[in-house]
């Protein structure tokens, strides 16, 4: 940490500041400029007492810390991208760009299959799709809970696709895990601490959606609780943020994806569905991740999006999605991805 003193701190004060950085076990260096002094507290804050109170001393302007809060997530611990390799052999991370298709909710057995033969025969590598619903509304469809889970693995069992579907609650992370490939956390959970643990502690890659409103910073902070459970299987995705704009139901923040390749070595997946909320707007959203370097995309599809239980403003048709699939392959090859 770096401890800034106010300009013109007399000795005394200073060395107040000083006892006190001793005090909680830490080594101070003292820089003096023409201006002011800057102190640096050397020592392990993982293991000493906080430095941030010494904000609340008169003399000091601000405490600032040198090195970043999130440590297991960061590029420094872990030169290279990571990958995760899923159960039937797909790799996320690497150069191709896996595509995580299909509907909002399971609904049915026939509206479920009929979704992944479409996705996997449009080049679809993993089935989405949630069985516990986290609704805005009590009064809105609220899932199929464990019997869409069935309907998924059954899913899984006739096309070979993975399985990405939303733990909700920390009661369900076992059963969820039983089934799922990918756990998915969803924006309204991702600072829910207990349930990121329960999720990492499945050993299921977890996929963790940006909250509505939460910093880069805060995100990278919640990733951390996976990978400082044990769980080194983590995907960062940016499903759109809340600002003032109502043109979309979400501003997607695509400048994530070149802060997350910068900042953090776990893959990024782009969600343009809930980021948009739109489905005119995926397939452009989609071009732009792939330019950008998303390593994944995770698409809402439906067979009739008109009478979808959840989200059917933003579901793309099996047709559409074909077509999707094929626009995006000349962005792939410039991008140099597959
Ligand atoms: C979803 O994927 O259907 C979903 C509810 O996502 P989010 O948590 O991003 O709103
Ligand atoms: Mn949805």
């Amino acid at each position: 940490m770096i401890i800034v003193l106010k300009p013109k701190t007399s000795k005394k004060d200073e060395a107040v500041v000083l006892k006190e950085i001793r005090k909680l076990g830490y080594r101070p260096h003292v820089m003096r400029g023409v201006e002011r002094t800057v102190i640096g507290a050397i020592g392990d804050e993982r293991t000493h007492g906080t430095l941030e109170t010494l904000v609340t001393f008169p003399q000091v302007e601000k405490v600032m810390p040198v090195q970043k809060r999130y440590k297991l997530v960061s590029r420094e611990a872990h030169k290279g991208n990571s990958t995760i390799r899923l159960g039937n052999g797909v790799v996320i991370g690497g150069k191709k760009v896996q595509v995580m298709a299909g509907p909002c909710s399971v609904e049915s057995e026939k509206q479920l299959l009929s979704t992944a033969e479409a996705v996997k025969a449009a080049g679809a590598t993993v089935l989405r799709g949630g069985a516990f619903k986290p609704r805005t509304s009590p009064y809105e469809f609220q899932g199929l809970g464990e019997k869409g889970l069935k309907l998924l693995a059954k899913a899984r069992r006739q096309t070979g696709l993975a399985i990405i579907t939303e733990l909700l609650s920390e009661d369900h992370a076992e059963m969820v895990a039983e089934y799922a490939d990918i756990l998915q956390i969803g924006t309204r959970n991702a600072q829910n601490f207990q349930l990121l643990i329960a999720a990492a502690k499945t050993g299921r890659p977890v996929l963790l959606k940006r909250g509505l409103s939460m910093k880069i910073e805060e995100w990278l902070l919640a990733g951390e609780y996976i990978l400082a459970n044990e769980n080194p299987n983590l995907l960062f995705c940016e499903r759109g943020i809340r600002t003032f704009e109502t043109y979309t139901r979400n501003t997607l923040d695509l400048s994530t994806i070149p802060i997350i390749k910068k900042e953090s070595h776990c893959p990024i997946v782009i969600d343009p569905s809930q980021g948009a909320g739109r489905s005119d707007l995926i397939v452009s959203m989609c071009k732009g991740s792939i330019a950008m370097g998303a390593d994944a995309l995770l698409i809402e599809v439906h067979p009739n999006p008109a009478e979808a239980w959840s989200d059917g403003q933003q579901q793309v048709t099996l047709e559409g999605f074909a077509q999707l699939m094929q626009e995006l392959k000349p962005f792939l090859v410039a991008a140099g991805r597959e």
